[in-house]
């Protein structure tokens, strides 16, 4: 039996991939197989269900202390495009997104690491965007942050966690993870948190009881084989802790970037990652296609390779976007439940633990 035999074999019974069964599956050049195993067991855990969600996303600052050469959003407090928002000017956004979007059910806000923004400014702006809009979820800050904040405050990443929930945070998109393993990050990301600091920080939150999403950023200078030692990394960390809610593999856009000399990688590779992903983090309950990185027509392909969520309405995003992304930079209810419902899935609009709020009606006609 060859190693794509065993690794269906292995899938169907719902046993778990090792490492080398893993490569096998992404070195297999039969896509196709891929996604009818990644499929197959999307349907097991979501069945016939795609997931969004109604959010806004807020990019607090761009300034930034750390330079990563893979980032095209942050720059130095002189540079013309930098900016910084004022408490006053974030709460108008979410008064005036919630006037607009009665829907809207999360905020995510994540930002660079401002030189000298003391902790106390963030802290405050949770607060307020609690007071402003107590029944939305905010989702807030990578694991890069909060080890910023656990050095500009001299608290450390429990205490942070700690007083940032007791401000109203209420998870963690866990981005910044990038490829976890150091040799990577020395290249792309030198200045900010370590491998073992990431973990460290969603170990933490987790142990809090803040759930937190899980993110690769592939596509860059990192090997396969890093890629899935990334994927177990994160398995292993959701047998012990069981908070993360999803992960989600961010394609590499490498214009503005230090890395203008690379491409973005080939849809055929993304599809690729969202099986792997799928078929590799059995302890995962879902897996995102974020359609802003991906390109919506990759984002509804991903559907049929294993992904059961496409993220969220977003509105304005301002990270991606500067690393070159072409994609809209929001999306309404109305485009998303199209876009499922083409695939023959359910849309299902989500509130941040994946609880349902609404069902689209069914599957589209084309008879
Ligand atoms: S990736 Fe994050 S930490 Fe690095 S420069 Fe960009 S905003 Fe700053």
């Amino acid at each position: 039996m060859n190693s794509i035999e065993i690794a269906s074999r292995k899938i169907d019974k719902g046993e778990r991939l090792n490492f080398t069964e893993a490569l096998a599956l992404y070195q297999h050049n039969d896509i196709l197989k891929l996604a009818e195993l990644a499929r197959m067991v999307k349907e097991r855990k979501s069945g016939q269900y795609v997931y969004y969600n109604v959010n806004r996303h807020i990019n607090l600052t761009n300034i930034c202390v750390s330079g990563c050469p893979l980032c095209a959003f942050g720059c130095k407090a002189e540079e013309q495009r930098a900016y910084v928002m004022q408490k006053s000017e974030v709460i108008e956004i979410v008064s005036q997104t919630m006037r607009e979007t009665p829907d809207l059910s999360e905020i995510h806000m994540v930002s660079a690491l401002h030189p000298d923004k003391p902790f106390s400014y963030y802290l405050d702006i949770v607060a307020a965007v609690k007071r402003a809009a107590p029944q939305v979820h905010l989702k807030a800050f990578t694991p890069v942050e909060i080890v910023h904040f656990a050095n500009i405050s001299q608290l450390g990443i429990t205490a942070v966690l700690e007083q940032l929930k007791a401000a109203g945070l209420d998870s963690l998109p866990g981005g910044g993870a990038e490829i976890l393993d150091d040799s990577v990050r020395k290249i792309i990301c030198p200045n900010k948190a370590t491998t073992a600091e990431w973990i460290d920080v969603i170990t933490a939150a987790h142990s809090l009881g803040l759930p937190t999403n899980a993110t690769m950023l592939y596509g860059h200078v990192e090997t396969i084989e890093q890629r899935i030692q990334h994927l177990i990394t994160l398995r292993d960390i959701q047998d012990r802790t069981g908070k993360f809610q999803a992960f989600i593999a961010f394609p590499f856009h490498p214009a503005n970037t230090g890395f203008t000399n690379l491409q973005r990688v080939s849809s055929w590779e993304d599809l690729k990652m969202i099986s792997l992903a799928r078929l590799v983090l059995d302890n995962f309950d879902h897996i995102k296609a974020f359609w802003m990185m991906l390109t919506l027509p990759i984002a509804q392909l991903a559907l049929t390779f294993g992904a059961d969520d496409l993220d969220g309405t977003v509105v304005e995003e301002k990270i991606i976007h500067a690393a070159g992304a072409t994609t809209k930079k929001g999306i309404t209810k109305k485009e998303i439940i199209s876009f499922v419902e083409e695939t023959g899935y359910l849309a299902v609009e989500r509130d941040t633990f994946y609880r349902p709020l609404k069902i689209s009606s069914g599957v589209k006609s084309y008879g």
